[in-house]
């Protein structure tokens, strides 16, 4: 079936009970046995698993083209709940431009269990460089935050397969309404589910989906069941509700985003864009090749400094200056500012989740705010 047919129906089924056409939300934490002690529906207690999260789980595993998924309270628990699969000693290869939120977990909760290098994961002379015996793990994160950098999957994938090395996608800001990475060859996808599946920046969670099971994913599972960063039957609902329409509000979402990077990109007082749907991203036809479609996400780079950005922000009326993606409503931010006094991020950056409001009123609000 078509991802809009998937959307729609992997995660609800008519309730047999009620004859509820919505699934119903199951609060209840425990399962009564049956005379013969057993558990007749399946279910015993809620941290190992719940009708709701089940049909979740059911729902991201047919998106992604997966075999089974496991569903965390957020992003950064499904990527903890990685490295804390992982045997002590493993090296990590991971990008340079790594979501922070991330790349901060490994250096301050892991160093001493895990190694990791932070490299340019793109380079294929700098990646087989930094291989070595112990590395179990490629993490990629395509289309990169904030540069919108494109990691080529199939390349990185042919350097591990031929070390018997795991690679993991991050694939919050494609979904896989724009790309399908387990198709590609990656062994499992990370999502935040609190962007573009929740959608209406209202719930946390996270996710990962795998195409095969194996030892490592019986891991993980144990990780999620014992660690217990799960999330609530009634965040798996709102899910499994918004996800509904995913691939419609996708759609959206790169429609306005090709059409304010193209705006932005012929003004004057901009001096990049970066949009992996614009013929000038250096890595267009990467993108072409493994995306179905470029995503809602752009940055750029002003001709100013970080005063000019923050006076653009400060007059636009629209763009709520947040942080975060993936909603409907479209917010900007100054991403050096959020990614603390490490970060390579230029000054005179801007990035943007470009939201479904109608693209003449973005770009009116952007003309307004960029005049000086
Ligand atoms: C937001 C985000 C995360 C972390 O997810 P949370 O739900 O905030 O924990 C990870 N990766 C990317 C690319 C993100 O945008």
């Amino acid at each position: 079936m078509k991802t809009e047919t998937i959307a729609i129906h992997a995660g609800n089924h008519v309730d047999e009970a009620t004859r509820a056409v919505i699934q119903p939300i199951i609060m209840s934490t425990t399962f009564e046995r049956g005379e013969d002690g057993g558990f007749p529906a399946g279910y015993i207690y809620s941290r190992s698993a719940n009708p709701n999260r089940h049909a979740l789980e059911h729902l991201l595993a047919k998106l992604e083209g997966g075999v089974e998924a496991a569903s965390f309270s957020s992003g950064n628990a499904a990527g903890m709940s990685v490295f804390q699969s992982l045997e002590p000693g493993t090296h990590i290869i991971a990008p340079d431009d790594m979501y922070h939120g991330l790349r901060n977990q490994l250096k301050n909760l892991f160093a001493g269990i895990l190694t990791f290098d932070f490299i340019d994961v793109n380079d294929t002379d700098v990646l087989q460089q930094h291989i070595k015996p112990e590395t179990g793990l490629i993490w990629i994160e395509t289309p990169s935050n904030p540069l919108l950098k494109i990691t080529d999957i199939k390349k990185v994938v042919a350097i591990a397969k031929a070390k018997g090395i795991k690679v993991l996608c991050d694939n919050t800001f494609a979904t896989p309404i724009c790309q399908r990475p387990l198709d590609l060859g990656v062994d499992i996808v990370m999502h935040s589910a609190t962007k573009y599946f929740g959608g209406h920046s209202d719930l946390m969670g996270g996710a990962l989906i795998t195409g095969e099971t194996n030892d490592w994913w019986t891991k993980i599972r144990q990780v999620q069941e014992m660690g217990g960063a799960i999330p609530s039957p009634m965040d798996c609902y709102y899910l499994v509700r918004s996800i509904k329409t995913l691939p419609y509000r996708v759609k959206g979402h790169v429609q306005n985003a090709q059409l304010l990077a193209e705006y932005l990109e012929q003004y004057p007082n901009v001096e990049q864009v970066m949009y992996p749907g614009l013929s000038s991203h250096p890595q267009h036809e990467i993108a072409k090749d493994q995306m179905l479609a470029f995503g809602g996400m752009l940055s750029f780079i002003i001709k100013g400094d970080e005063n000019d950005t923050h006076n653009i922000i400060n007059k636009l009326k629209l763009f709520i200056k947040a942080t975060s993606l993936g909603g409907v409503e479209s917010l900007i931010e100054h991403r050096a500012t959020v990614e603390g006094p490490d970060t390579k991020t230029p000054r005179n950056l801007l990035r943007v989740s470009v939201g479904l409001e109608h693209i003449d009123d973005l770009i009116a609000d952007m003309e307004q705010a960029l005049t000086l």
